[in-house]
């Protein structure tokens, strides 16, 4: 059993997304291709944390649930220098970016002097908003971990803001290409996030924030409720139960495509030449049979239905065969829309009665003599009987 490592936002979007992917990359630590837009990303993430550094006045964290916060000096104890508020000179910051540059990952020259480009005008652009208008960081590129009830899990925050309501709101930059203003409200990283900062810090979390840098457009999104934290919570713990159970099937799907581990993945890896005639055998005799048992399913229903037409006809229940007897069986179930009758129901406080939905509970009410009789017949007027016949042949299993 594999012993539970706090849980990142993209190790469990990758366990999702294939466990097998998952188990190449977490346990077996097998290195991917670099590919230059995830580089071009580090590098912009980078530069961006020594542009916003000096801006940040810290806040107040919490050391437990329960137990007091910590001042600022216990959290920060090393002085910091000079220069608290001012803006980097933009000089400065593209020459950061160029010591930071690396062509790590780019399919060829081209390429990577495209991205080259699109950050310098990036960093141009975002140096330029900030002097407009100035973000108040309480941290950036801030390391966070908690136990979420039961599941530990972390991750790396690019910035903390205080709100001018004294509250805080998280904000993560993205250098991708398209962003829209529903993947910040269905991002479960921004999710995890606000519960990470929410166990950290001593103020509420009052925003969420995708910062598309692009564009430099800010997608805010108020915080998370608590069904959607609980919904969060609920496929964290899925991941987890995986991974102690050691579950690593391969998904196949799109994230395939950009899979560096498709030579050991049983989806994709051939049958050794040595096999393949006895596998092309055995796969052509299973199509076969599955061919056949799908043309016997066919007949038998088309046997049993013009049986059941003669029976009918006949008024028996009980055929004689040569061998054996084939005797009718008859099967009733009761269906009940409670749809038009919920507001009563409601009303009258008995909707929690047949919250299930399942239809004896319904005709327990509907037999009640102690509910309403009006009442009880609204809801018996919304039920249907549904009639199934079936075939049995003495002694054998059931043939519908
Ligand atoms: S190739 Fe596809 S199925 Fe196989 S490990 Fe990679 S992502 Fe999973």
């Amino acid at each position: 059993m594999v012993a539970a490592a706090p849980l990142s936002y993209s190790s469990y979007r990758t366990y999702l997304e294939c466990p097998l992917r998952w188990k190449f990359l977490y346990i077996d630590r097998l290195p991917e291709t670099p590919r230059g837009y995830f580089t071009f990303g580090r590098v912009v993430h980078s530069v961006l944390e020594e542009l916003l550094r000096p801006l940040v006045v810290p806040s107040a964290r919490r050391i437990g649930e329960a137990e007091s916060q910590r001042t600022l000096d216990e959290w920060h104890p090393t002085p910091r220098t000079g220069g608290e508020g001012s803006l980097v000179p933009l000089e400065e910051l593209l020459a950061a970016y160029d010591h930071a540059w690396s062509g790590e990952g780019y399919t060829s020259p081209e390429e990577e002097q495209r991205y080259r480009t699109l950050g310098r005008d990036l960093l141009r652009r975002y140096h330029r908003q900030l002097q407009a208008e100035r973000p108040h960081p309480v941290a950036v590129e801030e390391h966070l971990e908690t136990r979420w009830d039961g599941i530990p899990v972390h991750g790396y925050i690019d910035r903390i803001d205080r709100t001018p309501l004294g509250g805080l709101e998280v904000v993560d930059y993205k250098t991708s290409r398209e962003l829209s203003r529903d993947d910040a409200r269905e991002s479960d990283q921004l999710s995890l996030y606000q519960v990470l900062v929410e166990r950290n810090y001593a103020e509420a979390v009052e925003g969420l924030t995708l910062y598309h840098l692009r564009s430099l457009t800010p997608l805010r999104t108020p915080p998370r409720g608590p069904n959607a934290l609980g919904a969060l919570h609920d496929r964290l713990g899925t991941v987890v139960d995986g991974i102690r159970a050691e579950a690593y099937e391969p998904t196949p799907g799109r994230q395939c495509a950009r899979c560096d581990f498709q030579s050991r993945c049983p989806e994709f890896r051939p049958v050794p030449a040595a096999e393949r005639e006895r596998l092309a055998a055995l796969v052509d005799r299973f199509e076969s049979l599955r061919s056949q048992e799908r043309q016997l399913e066919h007949e038998l229903k088309r046997t049993a239905e013009e049986l059941h037409r003669a029976a009918e006809e006949l008024g028996v229940h009980r055929v004689p065969g040569s061998h054996k007897i084939a005797i009718r069986r008859r099967e009733e179930a009761w269906q009940y829309s409670l749809e038009p009758v919920r507001p009563l129901l409601e009303e009258s406080g008995l909707a929690p009665r047949v919250a299930s939905g399942r239809a004896e509970d319904v005709r327990r009410l509907v037999r009640d003599p102690a509910v309403n009789p009006e009442i009880r017949r609204k809801v018996a007027e919304t039920g249907a009987r549904r009639v199934k016949w079936f075939w049995e042949i003495e002694g054998d299993e059931a043939a519908e």
